[in-house]
């Protein structure tokens, strides 16, 4: 028994499936999952003294890979300072300006987590709006607040179970869910809905559910029809924001939302979310409007040293986004002449440095298994998205190359 499986088996009876969120539970991929010890740069090590190329990256935040040196540095000077105060800090000005900075959004409010921020921003909309229904598409995440659990994608499908038990029926009522990429869908909606609808949320590139690119023609039609039915279009930009360029999906597709979400990656790994936008909107939120929203730990400052640090080095480097982009191009193409060669039925997605090889599940639960022994560490799950960081070099990616080429062999 591996140390891995050992600290598993005794998780499992502490802790519901072992793990604390469920797609850390390798179920879908039939395996054990490998408990971690540390991280450096792209690298991962386990309990039993593997090393692995990251491809997780703490599912998107680590941008500049694990341990990097100046956020480290930053964490312990405001450590030092005193962790928590639940009071107001500089750091929070530091980090609101550098948001509207880099965002185009004109007020922000910092939270704990990607699930408050989209669980905040629907309460936001529907204070501003007075209007109670919200439209969500089919396979986008939006974390785990309940009105957000009706046919979402990531943890919840690889377990098959888009509709979570316990969100009640009134809730599960207000969540109208179109298709992706099928803008009729959401017209049909505002025809059966009418004056109901507060927001649309979307997820500007969905990527709970393999990468699924957005048309241009969808995200901006989505713009057009929120203005006339005065709604607000909300982009989820947990996986997105500072990702596909400093500037996020907005700058990307050149399509301004009225309110937005971050998280994960503007704490670089510390939690951290956000939501902003208009100020008009953002002015409804408490103690200055009528819609409450609170965090005893939101901008925490050891958080907001980590995010700080993290953007203002993006924001300071942008040829890291042209090093990331190129690596994940030259991994994309290399899968995709991969299956091509061996005449494999599969789909490569990629944009930014966000890529996706969607074989489907049983394929993918032996090409996952095939590149953990080959030390590649992969989602474990066939919807999550690799993410690719500053950390990697070209070097791990043409490793990756060419021991997905020898797992593919083996599966076609
Ligand atoms: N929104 C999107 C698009 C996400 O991908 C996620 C999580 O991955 C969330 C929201 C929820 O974020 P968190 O897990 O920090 O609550």
């Amino acid at each position: 028994m591996t140390n891995s499986e050992r600290y598993f088996e005794q998780s499992k009876e502490l802790i519901p499936g072992g793990v604390n969120s469920p797609v850390r539970a390798f179920g879908s991929v039939s395996a054990t999952p490998v408990f971690i010890e540390r991280g450096d740069g792209a690298y991962l090590f386990d309990v039993d003294g593997n090393q692995y190329i990251d491809y997780v990256g703490s599912w998107g935040p680590l941008i500049l890979g694990h341990n990097n040196p100046q956020i480290f540095e930053a964490i312990v000077a405001a450590a030092k300072k005193g962790v928590s105060f639940g009071a107001a800090t500089q750091s929070e000005l530091t980090m609101a300006r550098l948001l509207t900075e880099l965002t185009g959004i004109e007020m922000v409010r910092m939270v704990n987590s990607g699930t408050e921020a989209v669980m905040s921003a629907l309460r936001v909309a529907r204070g501003f709006t007075q209007k109670d229904k919200i439209i969500k598409f089919e396979g986008c995440y939006h974390g785990h607040s309940d009105s957000m659990l009706t046919k979402a994608g990531s943890g919840a499908l690889t377990y098959s179970n888009p509709d979570s038990a316990g969100v009640t029926k009134a809730v599960a009522r207000d969540t109208l869910v179109a298709r992706y990429n099928d803008i009729q869908s959401v017209v049909e909606l505002f025809a059966q809905n009418q004056n109901e609808i507060a927001a649309i949320i979307v997820e500007p590139v969905a990527a709970n559910m393999g990468v699924v690119l957005p048309s241009l023609e969808f995200l901006k039609t989505l713009r057009t029809l929120c203005d006339e039915n005065n709604c607000l279009l909300i982009f989820d930009e947990v996986i997105t924001g500072f990702r596909l360029g400093i500037g996020g999906a907005q700058a990307f597709f050149g399509v301004q939302a009225d309110l937005v979400t971050y998280g994960k990656i503007i704490g670089a790994g510390m939690p951290v979310g956000a939501y902003g936008g208009r100020r008009d909107i953002m002015a409804c939120v408490s103690p200055v409007g009528a819609v409450y929203q609170a965090g005893t730990l939101s901008g925490n400052p050891v958080a907001m040293a980590a995010g700080i640090t993290q953007l203002t080095i993006l924001r300071e480097h942008p040829e890291i986004y042209t090093h990331i982009e190129t690596l994940c191009t030259t991994l994309a193409d290399g899968l995709r002449s991969i299956i091509k060669e061996y005449n494999i039925e599969a789909t490569v997605a990629n944009i930014g440095s966000l890529c996706c090889l969607f074989l489907g599940k049983e394929r993918y639960t032996k090409f996952f298994k095939g590149m953990l022994a080959r030390g590649i560490y992969l989602a474990p799950s066939q919807y999550e998205a690799l993410f690719i960081g500053f950390a990697h070099t070209a070097e791990d990616i043409e490793k990756t190359i060419t021991s997905a080429k020898a797992c593919l062999e083996e599966i076609k």
